[in-house]
C-alpha cells in the first residue's frame, strides 16, 4: 500500500485554471454561479477564451452565456476540485426526482474503464453498477495500491446487499454511505443496516444521508431516529432547488430556516449522542439569547 493518501480538499463548489490561452471554470453548484460569472469576466479582461460546464451550469446553461462558452466535455474535471477524487462511472438509473444525476448523466452508466484510481471515488450509485464492473472498480484499486478512503456518494439500499458488501469490504476504508431520503425507503435502509450490524460495524462507519425539509418534519424527524435506533449515524441534508442560485434550503410544509439548520446541525455535529433534539433547540435559544451562539456551537462537535 503507497502512503500519503488523504481525502484531500473541495474546491468548494467552483474550480479554475487555465491552458494556453484558455480559461476553464468547473462550477459544481448553482450557487457558485455569480462568483463564475464575476471569474469568467476577470479571464476575459485577461485576454483569455472562457470555457464552463459543471452540474452548477446545467440548469441554467444561460447564466453564463453571454461570458463563456457553455458545455463540452473536459475529462476529468473532477481533479480540478479536488486532487484525491475520481469517477469510475457516470449516470444513474434511479431517478430520484430531487437528483440532478440522472437528468445530467442520464439513467444508463456511462463506465470509465480506465479511470485514475484516488482515494477519494466519487460515482453516484454503485451498487447498482454492472457486477463485472464493480469487480473491475476494485480489481483497479487494489493493482494501483490505492485506498479507497471514501466513496462519497455510495451505495443504494435497493441494491446494497451481501454480494455488494463482500465485493467491496476488502477495500473500503471509509464509511458506508446510503441515503434515506423517503419514509417509503424504510425497509430497504433497515435491511442494510441490519446486514452491517451483522458484521459488526461500528456506527460512525454506518453513514446515513438523510435529507429533510421535502417531507414534514415529524417525518424527517423519524428518519433521522430510525438511523441513529438502528445502529448508524444520519447525515441530514436539507433541500435545496436544483438551480438554487443562493445556498438556501426550500422552506415547505411546517419547516422554518432556523428549523431545518437546528435539525441539520443536531444531526450532524453528533449532538443527538448527548441530547434530545427538543433540549438542544431549548438550550440552542437561550444561548443565542445571551448572546453565547460561540459557546453554544462548541458544545460537543
Ligand atoms: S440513487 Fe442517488 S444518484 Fe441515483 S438518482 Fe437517486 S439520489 Fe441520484
Amino acid at each position: 500500500m503507497k502512503s500519503g493518501y488523504t481525502t484531500g480538499r473541495w474546491s468548494n463548489g467552483l474550480a479554475e485554471w487555465t491552458q494556453g490561452d484558455t480559461a476553464f471554470l468547473s462550477v459544481a453548484f448553482t450557487w457558485r454561479l455569480d462568483d463564475a460569472y464575476m471569474r469568467a469576466l476577470w479571464y476575459r479582461a485577461q485576454g483569455y477564451r472562457v470555457r464552463a460546464g459543471g452540474p452548477g451550469i446545467f440548469t441554467r446553461k444561460h447564466y453564463l452565456a453571454d461570458v463563456a462558452e457553455i458545455g463540452g466535455e473536459i475529462p476529468d474535471a473532477i481533479a480540478r476540485h479536488n486532487p484525491m477524487a475520481t469517477f469510475a462511472s457516470r449516470g444513474c438509473p434511479v431517478g430520484c426526482w430531487f437528483c440532478i444525476v440522472p437528468k445530467m448523466e442520464g439513467r444508463d452508466f456511462t463506465l470509465l474503464p480506465e479511470f485514475e484510481p484516488r482515494p477519494v471515488l466519487c460515482d453516484n450509485n454503485l451498487s447498482a453498477l454492472p457486477a463485472d464492473y464493480q469487480s473491475h472498480i476494485v480489481q483497479r484499486y487494489r493493482a494501483a495500491g490505492v485506498p479507497l478512503l471514501d466513496a462519497n456518494s455510495g451505495f443504494e439500499p435497493a441494491t446494497f446487499d451481501d454480494e455488494v458488501y463482500e465485493r467491496w469490504a476488502p477495500i473500503n476504508r471509509g464509511p458506508w454511505r446510503f441515503g434515506y431520503d423517503e419514509t417509503t425507503e424504510g425497509a430497504q435502509v433497515q435491511r442494510v443496516m441490519q446486514m452491517l450490524r451483522a458484521r459488526d460495524m461500528r456506527p460512525h462507519r454506518i453513514r446515513v444521508y438523510v435529507m429533510i425539509g421535502a417531507e414534514p418534519f415529524a417525518a424527517c424527524m423519524d428518519r433521522i431516529r430510525r438511523v441513529i435506533d438502528w445502529g448508524g449515524e444520519p447525515h441530514c441534508q436539507p433541500f435545496i432547488k436544483l438551480n438554487a442560485l443562493h445556498k438556501k434550503p426550500n422552506v415547505r410544509h411546517d419547516w422554518t430556516p432556523g428549523l431545518l439548520t437546528d435539525v441539520a446541525r443536531w444531526a450532524n455535529r453528533r449532538y443527538w449522542k448527548y441530547t434530545d433534539f427538543a433540549d438542544y433547540q431549548r438550550s440552542g435559544a437561550a444561548a443565542r439569547a445571551q448572546g453565547h451562539d460561540d459557546l453554544f456551537e462548541g458544545a460537543a462537535a
